[in-house]
C-alpha cells in the first residue's frame, strides 16, 4: 500500500507537505492554545512535522496515519531526533476509516481532505475519534481569485473550479455543517514558494541519481513544466489554510 510514486519523488526532501512553513505551523501550535498531555489525531500525516514539532513545543501526545511508506518512516525519524519518539507514534497504512480507540482533543487533517471524501466526510470522520469540545483542524485551499475559465481550474491541478471555494464561502461551509470556526492561520505566497519551488531541486537532483529509472521521462516533463504552470496558476488563485473547528 502507497500513494502515487511521484509524491515520494518530488516531496521526498519536503518536511512541511503543504504551503506552511515551519513559522506557520508553530504559530498554529500557539494559537489552539494547546494543553500539555491533549491528544492529537493526525490523519495524512505526512513527514510528521506537525505532531513531532507540537509534541516538543507543547507536550502533546499524538497519532499520527499515512499511506506515503516513505513519509510514515521519516516521521519515526523526525520524532527521534526531536526527542519526542515516546509521545508520538506513526502508523502507516490508509487513513479512510481510522477512528481512534481513546477519543482524542483534537483531530487533524491537514491538506489531504480526499481521505474523507472531501471537506464534509472527512469533518465526519474525525468526529469519531474527538472528545466533546475537541477541536477538528481541516487544511484546506481555496481561491484567492475565482478562476475565470475551467483552464485556469485545471492550471491549478484542481479538477474543476467547483473543486474549492473563496475563504468567506469557505469559512461559511463550516457553520453549514454545524460548526464554529474558533481559530485559522493562512499561508501566503512565501509558503506557496516553499512547498511547490521545493520539488524542483528535488526532482532535479533525483533525476541525476536515476537517469535510467522508468519514471524518469516523468518527472523530467514535470520540472520542465512546472515552474511556469505554478507562476501562471497556483501562485495567482490559490490560497491555503487551516482552520479550526468546534461543534455548535
Ligand atoms: N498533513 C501533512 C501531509 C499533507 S500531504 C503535512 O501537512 O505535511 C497529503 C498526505 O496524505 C501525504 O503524506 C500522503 O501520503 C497522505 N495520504 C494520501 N492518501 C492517504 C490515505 N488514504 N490515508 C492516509 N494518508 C494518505
Amino acid at each position: 500500500m502507497d500513494i502515487p510514486r511521484i509524491f515520494n519523488i518530488t516531496e521526498s526532501a519536503h518536511r512541511i507537505h503543504n504551503p506552511f512553513t515551519p513559522e506557520k505551523l508553530a504559530t498554529l501550535g500557539a494559537a489552539l492554545r494547546l494543553e500539555p498531555g491533549t491528544r492529537v489525531l493526525d490523519l495524512g500525516s505526512g513527514s510528521g512535522e506537525m505532531l513531532c514539532t507540537w509534541a516538543r513545543d507543547h507536550g502533546i501526545n499524538g497519532i499520527g496515519i499515512d499511506m506515503s511508506r516513505l513519509f510514515a518512516g521519516q516521521a519515526k525519524l523526525r520524532a527521534e531526533e526531536l526527542g519526542v519518539a515516546d509521545r508520538v507514534e506513526f502508523i502507516h497504512g490508509d487513513a479512510a476509516s481510522y477512528v481512534t480507540g481513546e477519543k482524542v482533543g483534537v483531530a487533524a487533517c491537514i491538506g489531504a481532505t480526499w481521505i474523507g471524501g472531501g471537506v464534509a466526510g472527512t469533518i465526519e470522520l474525525l468526529a469519531k475519534s474527538l472528545r466533546p469540545g475537541g477541536i477538528i483542524l481541516i487544511g484546506e485551499p481555496y481561491w484567492l481569485r475565482l478562476p475565470p475559465t475551467e483552464d485556469v481550474a485545471k492550471g491549478c491541478l484542481a479538477n474543476s473550479s467547483s473543486d474549492f471555494l473563496m475563504l468567506p464561502q469557505l469559512l461559511a461551509s463550516f457553520g453549514d455543517l454545524g460548526y464554529d470556526v474558533v481559530e485559522m492561520v493562512l499561508a501566503d505566497r512565501e509558503g506557496w514558494d516553499r512547498y511547490e519551488a521545493a520539488k524542483w531541486l528535488t526532482m532535479r537532483r533525483w533525476l541525476e541519481a536515476n537517469p535510467e529509472d522508468d519514471f524518469a521521462k516523468e518527472v523530467r516533463a514535470n520540472l520542465t513544466s512546472e515552474p511556469k504552470r505554478y507562476a501562471t496558476y497556483t501562485r495567482e488563485y490559490l490560497g491555503w489554510g487551516v482552520f479550526a473547528l468546534m461543534a455548535r
